[in-house]
């Protein structure tokens, strides 16, 4: 039987992995975290040596080498989930500074992104799954049968950033933060390779006056009516 894919896009800090995680756990579904093959593609060529001091990628060298990359994910029932670069937990490399600044030009390249397509549509095909992304309803599963598209006001979304940031002790400035968003709402909305945009049968999940509880909420209502399911 065909697997039941729900497609999570959105703009950056709408909470879109938290709460594409919480329905998945809750439905048994299997989380697929496409930014996460995105960081370890870029974490794999930052390992290799394909991209030097001054952040220029060597694309000739990384398209030649994606052959040697294997990247898988595993889920665990409370929701969590971890990558595996070629058998190694890069799970925490991933989710630093040095990749988060490098995964936005790694991403962009198109033989990346045709190569995190293949996985993903792989991936997709071997459960039901809640997938999240950029362009998951739009490039990836445009026939899924569900797809929501998140968005939250910029002011409130940096709020969330300045908020997170304080309560890990970090140093946080609203003004600097708010720019970021506002900035990297523009990049994604206008990279030339498949860019961040609602579905046409994409529902918008605007939750900036939402608590994660009113988002299972509206979203129970919608997997009942659509699948038959309930959120447990
Ligand atoms: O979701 P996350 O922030 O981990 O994604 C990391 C980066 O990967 C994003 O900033 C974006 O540049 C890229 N990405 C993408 N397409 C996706 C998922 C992520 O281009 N479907």
């Amino acid at each position: 039987m065909k697997k039941i894919i729900i497609a999570i896009d959105g703009h950056s800090s709408t909470g879109k992995s938290t709460f594409a995680k919480m329905i998945a756990s809750k439905l048994g579904f299997t989380f697929i975290d496409s930014g996460a093959m995105y960081r370890a593609v870029t974490l794999f060529a930052i390992e290799e040596g394909y991209i030097d001091n001054g952040d220029n990628i060597d694309t000739d060298r990384l398209k030649a080498a994606l052959g040697r990359i294997e990247i898988t994910c595993l889920n665990y029932p409370d929701g969590s989930s971890v990558t595996f670069l070629n058998d190694r937990n890069v799970e925490p490399d991933i989710r630093g500074l040095k990749v988060s600044s490098l995964v936005s030009p790694v991403s962009a390249l198109p033989f990346v992104r045709d190569y995190v397509n293949i996985l993903l549509r792989y991936y997709g095909t071997q459960d039901n799954s809640v997938v999240d992304g950029r362009d998951i309803g739009t490039v990836v599963f445009p026939d899924a049968p569900l797809k929501i598209f998140m968005t939250a006001d910029a002011s409130i979304r940096a709020k969330r950033r300045f908020d997170q940031m304080e309560s890990k002790g970090e140093k946080a400035d609203y003004e600097k933060i708010y720019k970021n968003v506002v900035e990297r709402d523009y990049i994604d909305s206008h990279r030339a390779v498949a860019p961040l945009c609602k579905a046409d049968d994409a529902l918008v999940l605007d939750n900036s006056n939402m608590t994660v509880e009113d988002q299972l909420v509206w979203v129970d209502e919608i997997v009942q009516k659509r699948f038959g399911l309930k959120l447990s």
